[in-house]
């Protein structure tokens, strides 16, 4: 029997190939007799899980030798303390606010930092204004960005260019396209919505950013620690690495990030187009340009229609499509391992819906 669809924001959707292959494993892995839950971190069998989950995700996102891969706990929301903690030398700290994402990584910033709003398009989100309007002060340690706000729907094209060291909270886009190193000074995501299961965290930093961290930074939280021991400080989330590592094979299978890339254009660009089409029962908010190609909010001209809506839904195999309690309304995610008949589906049951409610 075919499985439904499933659209939600995280823990998100997984490449089947990937949940059949952890099935098979479950039990004995490679012959070891062990599951990977079961192994020592330190073994040789989990060495080679972890080194080649590495070595791929260097590979997908071409990963310049100056920056370190850190595969850590602590999700976005720890990684919104634990990068203040460690670069933001206890003085000032610019944050771009464009949704809920970066409104949170403001508030928790402000806790070890001088952390101030670069802008804020609060409370709505629906637009990004230029980074030449942004509010930057020379002497911050550095600026904090959302690349994709994955409740609000809003996604920066491009990473803007600032002249000290760019933080990207990249949770729910990572690998949907190639990203610019050069305007990078440290990248994190949680792996969740598109890499694969909660509990692991993907750390990006380069080099020249570490050893700065303050004192009351935990150690197990410390980038150079973490960095000088390669990730095995202490026991890493070592079966989230193992499944990243297939969710990581499968990319590359599937011709990398950037085919991933042009899938996301065609499946958001389809979606969007049918929302906009629909004189006005569906819409979007969002500035067309800084319309997320992962995250789609939408409404229906009539709230109370969205119960309706979502019983359907269900009903024709199309899953977790309610919108996130503060914005209301629905929400598609439209991360990697969603397949495009999914969203050719979704199209076709919203013109149905409209149909029968219009
Ligand atoms: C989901 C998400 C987070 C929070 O991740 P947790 O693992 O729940 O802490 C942070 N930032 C963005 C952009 C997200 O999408």
């Amino acid at each position: 029997m075919a499985r439904p669809y499933n659209f939600c924001a995280g823990p998100a959707t997984l490449p089947e190939p990937v949940l059949a292959q952890a099935a098979a494993e479950m039990l004995d892995w490679h012959g070891q007799g062990l599951s990977v839950m079961e192994m020592s971190h330190r073994s040789e069998a989990f060495g080679q899980i972890h080194h080649a989950a590495l070595a791929r995700l260097r590979e997908l996102l071409a990963v310049p030798p100056e920056f370190r891969i850190l595969f850590m706990q602590g999700g976005g929301l720890g990684h919104n303390a634990i990068v203040p903690l460690n670069i933001g030398r206890g003085g000032k700290v610019d944050v771009v606010v464009t949704g809920a994402w970066s409104a949170k990584s403001l508030a928790e910033a402000r806790r070890y930092a001088d952390a101030q709003a670069a802008t804020d398009t609060g409370p709505g989100y629906t637009s990004l204004p230029d980074a030449a309007s942004w509010r930057l002060r020379e002497d911050a340690a550095y600026v904090h960005v959302c690349s994709n706000e994955t409740i609000h729907g809003v996604e920066m094209a491009s990473l803007p260019a600032v002249d000290r060291p760019l933080v990207v909270d990249a949770s729910s886009h990572i690998l949907s396209r190639p990203v610019d190193w050069s305007r990078v000074g440290l990248l994190f995501a949680g792996a969740q919505k598109n890499v694969g299961i909660a509990g692991l965290t993907l750390v990006f930093v380069r080099e020249d950013l570490l050893g700065q961290a303050l004192p009351i930074c935990p150690s197990a939280f410390n980038y150079t620690l973490v960095a000088e021991a390669n990730s095995l400080y202490n026991t890493p989330p070592a079966y989230a690495i193992y499944i990243a590592g297939l969710v990581f094979d499968w990319l590359v299978a599937q011709g990398g990030v950037a085919a991933m890339d042009a899938a996301a254009a065609r499946k958001s660009q389809a979606l969007y187009a049918a929302i906009d089409a629909s004189g006005g029962f569906y819409a979007n908010r969002v500035d067309t340009a800084a319309r997320s190609r992962t995250n789609v909010p939408f409404f229906i001209h009539d709230e109370r229609l969205t119960a309706p809506f979502l019983a359907g839904a269900k009903a024709a195999g199309l899953l977790q499509l309610k919108g996130h309690a503060s914005v209301g309304g629905l929400r598609a995610s439209l991360y990697n391992a969603l397949p495009e008949p999914a969203v050719a589906a979704l199209i076709s049951y919203l013109h149905h819906f409209q149909r029968h409610h219009g």
